[in-house]
């Protein structure tokens, strides 16, 4: 300890390059490294404006959506989350949220401290989302919430199925660690409200929410919302609706160079085409699965709804989960998550997300796992 008249000593070693294959963060895309060096914009200046105008348009791209309410909240995916209830949900309006993992269990949680009747739809982990019980759950619901991609469990639930059945009800939709990764298409599938994160399969650091609403639960929302910094009434004057009249009010100051960074990422997502890189998940993570099967490993999510940029498997008998991660981390500078929840130290948690995504990344993560087991156990 130094009193805080002395400025404290450098103990922090220098950052060394990991491997990140996690939950997320994973390693961005370069495009978007590259543009957190650029010089900085002032969050009004005309040229940051085109930056974030063009920003909202990719958005709308890899949402799959027209909503002129799509921007970037300054702030992680969490705060999606809490932008989407706290914007929709007056005390009393009943939300079914489909639980079928930790973030489905957090939208509970996040429901109910902004007063909702929260109706929950309880799944076995590592299933996905059974829609005939949640669309049964309650006759007439303000909300129905669902994770698209569990990231807690590797799983993938099907969102279009759950917008085909929604009747009334706004569907609420977490695809955090879908965007950029698997197949997701808002309008097509129904989705009325939308959140996301960047350091996921946008393969950008994080720091910003991709969030998305249409018409429909905009009329429907809250006039004004218990939370200031997430009001989508008072950030549509900065963003979304003012886009290109020239007429911004301020409401905060926007993290110019994470937009710009986003911005980056995004681009580069459209240049190799959102179909593409959604095959590219795909052929990475069916890589993965295949090579962690032919080691003698156990896949945990369910065959059929398991998510390629997120592999859950089983930690064999006997071995030490946090050893093998911690081996991983110290030899081979690569970082794979625990399991959550009640299966942390049985279930290890392999992120093939955005730029990681590919067949010799693949590679790195299963020799490097196979030295792991034979020498950290
Ligand atoms: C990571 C994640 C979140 C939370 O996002 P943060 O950026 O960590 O705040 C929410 N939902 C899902 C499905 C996630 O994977």
């Amino acid at each position: 300890m130094t009193s805080s008249s002395t400025p404290p000593p450098a103990t922090t070693r220098p950052i060394a390059e990991r491997h990140l294959f996690g939950p997320g963060p994973c390693n961005p895309y370069p495009e978007a490294t590259l543009a957190l060096a650029s010089p900085l914009l002032g969050h009004l200046d005309p040229d940051f404006l085109a930056i974030m105008d063009e920003t909202c348009d990719l958005l709308r791209y890899v949402w799959g959506t027209d909503n002129r309410r799509t921007l970037p909240l300054s702030a992680t995916g969490s705060a999606g989350m809490e932008a989407a209830f706290v914007n929709t949900v007056e005390p009393g309006d009943v939300v079914v949220v489909a639980v079928n993992g930790l973030f489905g269990e957090r939208m509970v949680d996040v429901a109910g401290r902004h007063g909702a009747q929260v109706v929950r739809v309880d799944h076995e982990w590592g299933r996905p989302v059974d829609v005939e019980r949640v669309v049964a759950a309650h006759p007439s619901p303000k909300i129905i919430a669902a994770v698209h991609a569990e990231t807690s469990t590797g799983v993938r639930s099907d969102i279009a199925a759950l917008g085909a059945a929604k009747g009334d009800a706004l569907l609420l939709v977490d695809a955090v660690t879908s965007i950029g990764g698997i197949e997701l298409r808002a309008d097509d599938w129904g989705i009325d409200i939308g959140y996301a994160g960047t350091q996921k399969c946008l393969g950008v650091a994080p720091g910003l929410a991709p969030f998305t609403i249409s018409d429909r639960a905009f009329a429907r929302r809250v006039e004004k919302p218990s939370s200031w910094y997430l009001d989508l009434g008072l950030l549509g004057g900065y963003v979304g609706e003012a886009a290109g009249a020239g007429k911004r009010t301020y409401h905060h100051t926007a993290p110019t160079a994470m937009v710009a960074s986003l911005h980056a990422g995004l681009r580069r997502i459209a240049d190799e085409g959102l179909e593409k890189v959604w095959d590219r998940h795909a052929e990475a993570g069916r890589l993965l699965q295949d090579g962690l099967e032919a080691m003698g490993l156990t896949l945990f999510a369910e065959e059929g709804s398991r998510l390629p940029e997120l592999t859950t498997v089983r930690v064999p008998e006997g071995v030490d989960s946090a050893a093998v991660r911690g081996y991983l981390l110290e030899r081979h500078n690569l970082e794979i998550g625990a399991g959550a929840g009640a299966f942390a130290s049985s279930v290890w948690r392999i992120g093939l997300m955005g730029h990681n995504a590919r067949p010799d990344r693949v590679a790195l993560i299963l020799a490097a796992l196979e030295d792991a087991l034979a020498h950290a156990t």
